[in-house]
């Protein structure tokens, strides 16, 4: 702790070394506690692209492909050792840079780590098969990382995405270029530090910041890119993915939700409303796969809400540094936006049970207040659209075929609950959900060993366990007479 992030001008992390943006033009990151600059860091155009991407090819093509999978898993380790040991400082620049309350960064930071060991331990675990085709022939396949790989993530973990698929493709012998989201860019500029550090050969990993249509859609674009990991909105997906057709790049694409928290009469009331309260305000509802949308059985309705809303009362929320419950949200775009669906939500007739506006004892800073929303009709916006924020609104369901049919009934398929003591019916729901995420009893479970990802227009491919470790690797078939 203690180091200062103001006043200072960052710029791309290429070939182990810092290098100037070719451009020579920057942009500002704000703290969206107090809506003052933190820091300046380099606006990346094609050019700086360039000189990533062949960093890292140059660098696939030599060191890192000499190395053994051993070699790489304990580069790896090493990387997490130092990540862990610089967590407190990773921890604070997460929080003024995103919001985050301190809790919520330390959280990510302890998952990226624990990411890295994961991922570390994979590496030397990845073979091929054999294929029986008779006596005279003997056919088996290579496993073979793709090459230099491009990362694209989102502002809401911004190390905890970048981890997320960094990790496997260098696991699997990938060569990297990470571009950060444009809103928090500092704790992957933070972690450039270390990678020279632990010993990664030049150009292994390489950062290059700036705007998702400029040095974005240059790394899509650019021709030694092999494949693409994009963690982000629906809309910016399918750009990614029409540019990466363009190159028949594969994607995995990690998008948005609107994600269905389905409870029973017979449900532990207790446990959803408290799962529920997290699910909708942790990290201030900027999760893909947080809750907005509350599907109730009308024997349990009022006692559930009850229940989320006083909860939901007694969150503090103020500047995450000074670790109350509820950050502000990341930036003024995304308070417009979400101050914009609860008013259309009013607008639409939904009853506002809690929340709604800017707390009033804070009056700079992107902060909301926890929002819950009653008596919403599934056609609403704010029944449809993902938030993003604190907000979550109360659907009534009359049976399971009405639970899922609102379930089911959006282009989304990230992430659905069920609250039910029937475990028959638990498990016959979890098979009629279309989405890529079930959780029983329970909300954000699983680890970095269980993969995630969406189903329909929330994504393509999984992430995490050893799904997410494949995503870098292809497959060649070697057949052999004798
Ligand atoms: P976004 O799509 O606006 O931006 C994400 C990243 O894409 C940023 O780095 C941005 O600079 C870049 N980008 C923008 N335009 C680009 C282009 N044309 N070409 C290449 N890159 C481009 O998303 P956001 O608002 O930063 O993030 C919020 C969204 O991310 C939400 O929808 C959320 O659900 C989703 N998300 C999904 C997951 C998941 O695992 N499924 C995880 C976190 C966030």
């Amino acid at each position: 702790m203690g180091r200062s992030v103001a006043d200072i001008r960052h710029v791309n992390f290429i070939d182990n070394g810092w290098v100037q943006p070719a451009g020579g033009s920057f942009l500002v990151t704000v703290d969206p506690a107090t809506e003052e600059p933190l820091a300046e860091f380099a606006r990346s155009g094609a050019a700086d692209i360039d000189r990533a991407v062949q960093s890292a090819e140059r660098a696939f093509r030599s060191d890192w492909s000499r190395l053994t999978p051993g070699e790489r898993s304990r580069l790896l380790f090493g990387l997490a050792d130092l990540i862990a040991a610089d967590r407190d400082h990773l921890t604070r620049l997460e929080t003024l840079d995103v919001g985050k309350t301190l809790r919520d960064s330390l959280g990510d930071i302890d998952g990226v780590v624990a990411t890295l060991r994961f991922n570390a331990g994979a590496a030397d675990k990845l073979r091929g098969s054999t294929i029986p085709l008779g006596p005279d022939q003997i056919d088996f396949t290579v496993l073979e990382p793709l090459g230099v790989t491009a990362h694209i993530v989102p502002w809401n973990f911004p190390l905890g995405m970048a981890m997320r698929s960094l990790a496997p493709a260098l696991a699997a012998g990938c060569t990297c270029v990470l571009k950060p989201a444009e809103q928090s860019p500092l704790s992957a500029l933070a972690f450039a530090e270390l990678i020279a550090k632990t010993g990664f050969p030049p150009g292994v990993i390489n950062i290059v910041t700036g705007l998702g249509e400029e040095a974005g859609e240059a790394l899509v674009r650019h021709p030694l890119v092999r494949g693409i990991t994009f963690t982000g909105s629906v809309e910016t997906g399918r750009l990614v993915m029409a540019a990466a057709a363009q190159g028949i790049k594969p994607v995995v694409l990690e998008l948005g939700g609107k994600n269905p928290m389905i409870v029973f009469a017979d449900a532990d009331l207790e446990r959803a409303a408290a799962d529920a309260a997290m699910a909708s305000f942790e990290n201030c509802g900027q999760v893909c796969s947080s809750s907005s949308r509350y599907l109730l059985a009308a024997e349990i309705h009022d006692e559930f809400l009850e229940r989320l809303t006083a909860k939901a009362k007694a969150l503090s929320i103020g500047p995450g540094i000074d670790n109350h419950d509820l950050g502000p949200l990341v930036s003024a775009e995304q308070y417009d936006k979400v101050r914009g669906l609860i008013a259309a939500g009013q607008r639409d007739g939904a009853r506002l049970r809690l929340g709604g506006g800017r707390p009033s004892h804070l009056n700079r800073g992107y902060f909301v207040e926890p929002t819950i929303f009653d008596r919403v009709d599934p056609a609403m916006a704010v029944a449809r659209q993902e938030i993003f924020g604190p907000a979550g609104c109360a659907i009534d369901i009359a049976d399971e075929d009405e639970a899922m049919a609102i379930a089911n009934g959006l282009g989304y398929g990230l992430a659905a609950g069920i609250y039910t003591r029937d475990i028959s019916r638990a498990l016959r729901l979890m098979r009629r959900l279309d989405h890529g995420s079930v959780w029983i009893n329970g909300w954000w479970m699983g680890g970095v060993q269980a993969p995630t990802g969406g189903m329909k227009e929330s994504g393509i491919g999984r992430e995490r366990g050893m799904e997410g470790v494949h995503n870098y690797l292809q497959i060649k078939n070697v057949a052999v007479r004798f």
